[in-house]
């Protein structure tokens, strides 16, 4: 079945087969369902304007074909960073939550990938604040911050394959005090 892929670059559906230069995105993760779709509030470093930043995370992943956690587990995720491309019924989900969500160049990365951009000032706020900084809007340090976020299961019934990164660690104190509830 072909999956239409949102993304400006060209990329083949099979993730084992993605290696194929340094200007392709790579198609290496493979989620399981029930996707999670976070979004919570920050602060753009830039010009200070409030928006609601958008995350990816699965209880499952395989990473260029391995497993990385137990497909049954529930109490925990994997939270999926640096996105460079994905189906476009998912892209349409994440947007729906912050419509300026789109790929940017990072010179952080050293390449583009889907960012949660400023409505107001268009600079990305960067994965690397969001999810690996104490603090930022996805790495809670309390229960409050935790709170704050909102986690809602996508009603997607097959496994997504998308490419990018990942980081673990996080999840569980997330799920373990946000509010976790089906997409309408
Ligand atoms: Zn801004």
């Amino acid at each position: 079945m072909a999956i239409p892929l949102a993304s400006n670059q060209n990329v083949g559906m099979n993730y084992d087969d993605a290696d194929e230069g340094d200007d392709q995105a790579e198609v290496n993760l493979r989620l399981f369902p029930p996707l999670l779709l976070l979004s919570a509030t920050t602060s753009c470093w830039h010009c200070k304007a409030a928006f609601t930043a958008v995350a990816l995370g699965a209880h499952a992943i395989e990473d260029d074909g391995e497993a990385m956690g137990e497909v049954t587990e529930t109490d925990d995720m994997f939270i999926i960073r640096e996105l460079d491309v994905m189906p476009e019924a998912l892209l349409a989900e994440l947007t729906a939550r912050n419509p300026s969500y789109r790929l940017q160049h990072s010179n952080t990365v050293g390449g583009s990938y889907y960012a949660n951009t400023c409505p107001e000032c268009d600079r990305l706020t960067g994965d690397f604040f969001l999810h690996a900084q104490p603090g930022g809007a996805f790495f809670p340090t309390s229960t409050a911050e935790a709170a704050a976020i909102k986690v809602e299961r996508l009603r997607f019934s097959e496994p997504v394959i998308v490419g990018g990164s990942w980081g673990y660690g996080t999840g569980d104190f997330i799920l373990a005090h946000a509010a976790v509830v089906d997409a309408p």
